[in-house]
């Protein structure tokens, strides 16, 4: 699948150019004297050419730097990938490569997961509410199963599961969008302590074998502030297994969440950094000689600043003192702006032009809100150019959706001037094949 589309242009080095908010952008992220952006050494133009528009471009020299920066952050632990940032199944066998698991939530992530050749202690499976076809997939993977209820216990025993995890809530509450935040006290994920300590026995003595302890306090969190009050909580709880049942977990899962800057005025924790900041303050608070595995699990984190969306430029208008350009995509393809008011940035990414003012950047759907950035400096777009929309590895083709009986976009990876489809664009028949 690999075809050349390397622009044949000598990219300009990153340092070498004064545009900062390339910041944002993967590593390989380079605009030439012309304007033009180039990741893995292609061109934007030539990748919107070839596999047309909104296109999500993956670059694969960062997904593998990141990977690795976690595997050095804390080189014993478990890194296992948050496969609902985007399910994709080159991603998780370029993880997978690098010794990297993955941490699936529904029956499908599953299966992803299954198809990148990953299972046994490497594939995590989460879930509130997993259906006996679920439980019985994960444990034909041999998959460790994090058990989020007690009625779970059970049923997990009688799917055949061998080795499960405890999801505790450890009562935290994350400075993060509340439908993202999932380990308050009222949270609908995980169990309290007494509630834990009762799975981790009725476990025990339903022949399951519970190898540790999990806790996940949210996502985008920007600061390790509340994940270390939440590591606190983990080692009170797991003092508490062993004085109470004589049990000490063997993996300690401390989650993934590490947030992920999409516009230049955020400053967050890098993932890694975030990580190493858990561990070690995991390991100075615990009571015991024997220290557990550790266990992560970075998505947004680890695809996120990968990702690169490019639109194309349709209508411009002025409406209102509002300059707004539109786009040939937008909630249908990255939903995040509506359901948690994310904000991000763009750059013209086919040329170069003085300052234009500032435009509304809008979808091309019959909704009002359909706004993916609400007020960005631009060069004046014209009809027919590129946009460039940094940070949108995560969360956005993997929520994405057909309103409008929109088709889905199409994913790249590009490295050293070659792009690989690693998801094909849904066309109209796709959508017209599930109709009766
Ligand atoms: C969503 C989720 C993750 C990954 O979250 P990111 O914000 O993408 O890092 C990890 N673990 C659990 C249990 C999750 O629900």
């Amino acid at each position: 699948m690999h075809g050349a589309a390397g622009s044949g242009r000598t990219p300009t080095t990153r340092s070498a150019q004064s545009d900062v908010s390339l910041d944002l952008f993967p590593d390989t992220a380079t605009r030439d004297d012309a304007g033009v952006l180039s990741l893995g050494e292609t061109a934007a133009t030539e990748l919107a050419e070839r596999f047309g528009t909104p296109l999500v471009v993956y670059c694969e020299r960062t997904l593998v730097a990141q990977a690795q920066a976690y595997r050095c952050a804390e080189p014993d632990a478990l890194v296992v990938y948050g496969v609902k940032a985007f399910p994709n199944v080159a991603i998780l066998r370029l993880f997978a490569g690098l010794g990297l698991g993955a941490d699936v939530s529904s029956l499908g992530e599953l299966e992803f997961a299954r198809r990148a050749g990953l299972g046994g202690t490497d594939l995590i499976v989460h879930g509130n509410n997993k259906s006996d076809v679920e439980l019985t997939a994960a444990a034909a993977a041999e998959a460790l199963v994090v058990l989020d209820s007690s009625d779970e216990v059970e049923r997990a025993q009688q799917a055949g599961v061998r080795r499960v995890l405890v999801r505790l809530t450890p009562g935290v509450e994350a400075h993060t969008h509340r439908s993202i935040q999932t380990a308050h006290d009222e949270s609908k994920f995980g169990l309290d302590p007494e509630q834990a300590l009762g799975a981790l026995a009725a476990a025990r003595t339903t022949g399951l074998d519970p190898v540790g302890v999990h806790v996940h306090v949210g996502s985008q969190l920007e600061r390790p502030d509340e994940s270390l009050l939440a590591v606190d909580r983990v080692v009170d709880f797991c003092a508490r297994c062993r004085d109470e049942l004589g049990w000490t977990p063997q993996l300690v899962d401390l989650g993934g969440g590490f947030a992920v800057a999409q516009t230049p005025d955020e400053r967050v924790t890098d993932g890694p950094v975030f990580a190493g900041k858990l561990a070690e303050h995991f390991r100075s608070a615990w009571p015991d000689k024997d220290q557990p595995r550790l266990a992560f699990e970075p998505g947004r984190s680890l695809v996120g600043r990968a990702g690169v969306t490019l639109y194309r430029v349709g209508a411009t208008k002025r409406s209102g003192g509002v300059d707004y350009v539109a786009i040939d995509g937008g909630m249908s393809d990255n939903p995040r702006p509506q359901l948690y008011g994310a904000r991000y940035h763009a750059i013209l990414a086919n040329r170069t032009a003085p300052p234009g003012g500032t435009f509304r950047v809008a979808g091309k759907h019959c909704e009002n809100g359909d706004v993916l950035i609400d007020a960005i400096d631009l060069p004046r777009p014209r009809r027919g150019d590129l946009l460039a929309v940094p940070a949108t590895g995560g969360y956005t083709l993997a929520m994405a959706s057909n309103y409008n009986a929109a088709p889905r976009p199409a994913a790249v990876l590009v490295a050293d001037g070659r792009a690989r489809l690693i998801r094909r664009r849904e066309t109209t028949d796709d959508l017209l094949a599930y109709e009766t």
